[in-house]
């Protein structure tokens, strides 16, 4: 009997281990469908600074499921990256966002805005990455200065010249760079200081251990210190309480977004809130 129960659970485990096999396909072919009927969006996220100005926006790909409904990035994106998919996701994203920037420098009260977009692994490594954000730059005629790549530390971690080369080059093209999710990853002091960065951008976990209940602030303290001390423009994610965004500001911080400033929203949205607060 013992047998026959290793067979059933070996055999559980198989079917499990299919359902997700299946499950992955389906949500991958999901994919392909909503590029082809349009079922992405971007959201803007605002980011203030000191004094609640909104200097810029995060843009961050929503997805409406016909039958799901809504699907988080933080599920579908890791698995779109598996695939060439994250490349045709990727291009969607970035003519999305550069076209936004376009239209937006019409108005004065959006001319300012800097819009960062999260660029993924895979798109980086691609050997035109370069040329093809010339080109979205040249087709959408939006100004590479209102608009930020947001990079993260694993994927500048290997091939150390190659990697600053092409940040060089698309610094050349005039646009700015962010390192995202900074603080989780491995990148050497003296690495960083090599990397031509504009901004860095501290991870919402450190920002999470900011409260009065457990003062693990010095992380966070840290972590702003150093990108102050590089010279960079220092924002912080994942901000939801007064606490924290006190304790950011006091070290030194430049730009804070999150929840307690501004969720993620639709353009309309968010012209609708940049507008009455002139
Ligand atoms: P990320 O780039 O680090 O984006 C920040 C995430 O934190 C977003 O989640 C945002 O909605 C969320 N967030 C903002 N403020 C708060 C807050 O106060 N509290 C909490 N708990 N969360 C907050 P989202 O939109 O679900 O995106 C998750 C991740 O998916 C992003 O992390 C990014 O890595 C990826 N992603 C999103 N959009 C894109 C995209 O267009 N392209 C690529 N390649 N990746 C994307
Ligand atoms: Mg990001
Ligand atoms: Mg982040
Ligand atoms: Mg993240």
């Amino acid at each position: 009997r013992a047998k026959a129960r290793g067979r059933n659970a070996i055999h559980f485990y198989e079917q499990a281990m299919q359902q997700q096999a299946i499950d992955r396909l389906a949500l991958q072919a999901a994919m392909y469908e909503a590029l082809q009927q349009q079922d992405f969006e971007l959201h803007y996220q605002p980011q203030v600074n000191a004094s609640g100005y909104i200097c810029g926006v995060e843009a961050l790909i929503r997805w409406n499921h016909p039958q799901r409904g809504a699907v988080s990035p933080a599920e579908f994106i890791p698995l779109a990256e598996e695939t060439e998919l994250i490349l045709k996701i990727g291009d969607w994203v970035l003519w999305q966002a550069f076209s936004q920037a376009e239209r937006w420098s019409h108005s004065a009260s959006t001319s300012h805005l800097v819009i960062s977009v999260n660029v993924s692994a895979r798109q980086f490594a691609q050997a035109d990455f370069v040329a093809r954000m010339e080109q979205v730059l040249r087709q959408t005629g939006a100004n590479p200065r209102r608009l930020q790549l947001e990079l993260t530390e694993s994927m500048l971690a290997d091939d150390t010249r190659d990697i600053i080369a092409k940040m060089q080059q698309l610094k050349a093209l005039g646009l700015l760079i962010s390192l995202d999710d900074f603080g989780t990853g491995y990148s050497s002091l003296s690495y960083l200081q090599q990397l031509p960065l504009d901004q860095l951008k501290v991870d919402q976990s450190f920002v999470r251990d900011i409260n009065p209940q457990e003062p693990q602030r010095a992380l966070a303290a840290s972590i702003i210190a150093l990108g102050l001390s590089l010279e960079l423009e220092v924002i912080a994610e994942g901000i939801e309480t007064p606490e924290q965004l006190a304790f950011l500001q006091q070290q030194g911080c430049q730009l804070f977004q999150g929840y307690l400033l501004g969720r993620p929203m639709p353009v309309a949205s968010l012209e609708e809130r940049l507008h009455c607060r002139e």
